[in-house]
């Protein structure tokens, strides 16, 4: 969506396809970090978004067995917005939709499912897809696939992925809010079990995670026991536990962290998750996304104006964007691996790694997660025009 926004308010012609109907997943995180809101600054769009009811969060708070530890302090990122926004997926896509349609040149077409691309002479011409009135092809200079972690066309443009493995699966549900309750979003860690709650006003969207694979041990136990598991992470959440009536009302996401050999083809190039699966460790996939589109636009625009679109072009993307790729996820691998893993497989109730103490003694120290999670390595700025908005 932003590619496709920041193309067409460029003049470039794009058709954007969802395969579903609407935004309304609730699986993709809501974090919209410093970094994608100094952007939103550089579009001129920053107050009209924060007009959307959101959620701050200044810090990243983090419970270790019974340490307290705050993780991130996001005071001092270099950027205008010293905060995260959380704010529900949808609305921030509906947002960019909604902006995006002004220009005459963005073509949004929803429940819309490509499966397959269009080949010429070993370069991708179009992808073919099935729509609301059936199948259809759509024939462009340029293919981006976007189409998160479990993309279809990385697969059909036949390119090498190398999987890094994620030792973890997320069970997805909600609990009602109450006004008593917390305000904070925040992370429990304890002996073989670990538990984010993201604060979405009228209702907690929870995230349980789990060691890969161990669903069947948990739904062996019941759900009663599992509902006894969630209340001992959050105590306050006991007196509506029961809201969780059955398995149905629990998903199981699984978490992928992999990375394309090489993120592109003659006429197509995978960004986001469709290029490198983020983990949900830190929240920074989204940023990350958000970042590849706008390094793509800035390279993409002149090109696409003016015809001539070249390989080199595309190797410029991911040479631009593969570093700060290759440097998140091993973060990403190592929490992983060293903090969370351990945890999930002890039985020993876990206590603060030295790490973490460092943040708590010297909290000037805060200030590198905040910069990691808030703003990224090697942040983008929108370099492409603003053409004029036509009337449609
Ligand atoms: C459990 C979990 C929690 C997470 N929480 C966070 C978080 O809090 N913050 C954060 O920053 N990151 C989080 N992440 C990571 C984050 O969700 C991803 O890195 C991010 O969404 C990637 O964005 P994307 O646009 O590349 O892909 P996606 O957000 O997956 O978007 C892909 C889009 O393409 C559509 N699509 C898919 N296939 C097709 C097709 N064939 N045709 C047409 N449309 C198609 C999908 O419907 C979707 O709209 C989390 C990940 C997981 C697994």
């Amino acid at each position: 969506m932003m590619l496709g926004f920041l193309l067409a308010r460029a003049g470039v012609r794009v058709t954007v396809l969802e395969k579903h109907a609407d935004f309304l997943r609730d699986f993709r995180g809501d974090t919209i970090h410093p970094s994608t809101l100094e952007l939103m600054d550089e579009l001129g769009l920053l107050e009209k978004f924060l007009s959307i009811p959101h959620d701050k969060i200044d810090r990243l708070t983090g419970l270790v067995g019974e340490d307290r530890i705050t993780i991130a302090n996001f005071a001092h990122v270099p950027t205008r917005c010293k905060f995260v926004v959380l704010m529900p997926q949808w609305d921030f896509l509906n947002f960019m939709a909604d902006r995006a349609k002004r220009h005459s040149t963005f073509d949004l077409r929803m429940r819309t499912e490509a499966y397959g691309l269009i080949e010429e002479d070993g370069r991708v011409i179009g992808v073919r897809a099935k729509g609301p009135d059936g199948p259809l092809e759509i024939e462009a200079d340029l293919v981006a696939a976007c189409d998160g972690r479990h993309s279809i066309l990385r697969e059909r443009a036949g390119l090498q992925v190398d999987e890094f493995g994620a030792p973890i699966d997320v069970l997805w549900f909600r609990v009602s809010r109450r006004p008593s309750d917390t305000a904070e979003t925040f992370g429990h860690l304890e002996a073989g079990r670990m538990m984010v709650m993201l604060n979405r006003r009228d209702y907690w969207q929870c995230a349980y995670v789990i060691p890969k694979g161990g669903i069947e041990n948990i739904k062996q136990k019941n759900l009663q026991s599992f509902r006894e598991s969630v209340a001992a992470m959050a105590p306050f959440l006991r007196d509506r536990i029961t809201e969780i009536r059955s398995w149905d009302d629990i998903k199981l996401l699984t978490v992928a962290v992999d990375r394309l050999r090489q993120w592109y083809r003659p006429g197509l190039i995978c960004l986001g998750d469709a290029a490198h699966a983020m983990s949900p460790i830190g929240g920074v996939g989204i940023n990350l996304a958000i970042q590849d589109a706008v390094a793509a636009a800035n390279i993409l625009v002149k090109p696409l104006r003016e015809g001539g679109l070249t390989e080199a072009a595309l190797r410029n993307i991911e040479k631009r964007r593969a570093f700060p790729t290759r440097i998140t996820q091993g973060l990403q691998v190592l929490i992983q691996s060293n903090v969370i893993n351990p945890v999930l497989q002890s039985t020993r109730r876990p206590k603060a790694p030295l790490l973490a103490n460092l943040l708590r003694w010297f909290p000037v120290l805060q200030r590198i997660p905040a910069r990691l999670v808030g703003v990224g390595i090697r942040p983008e700025n929108v370099r492409t025009p603003e053409t004029p908005v036509s009337p449609i």
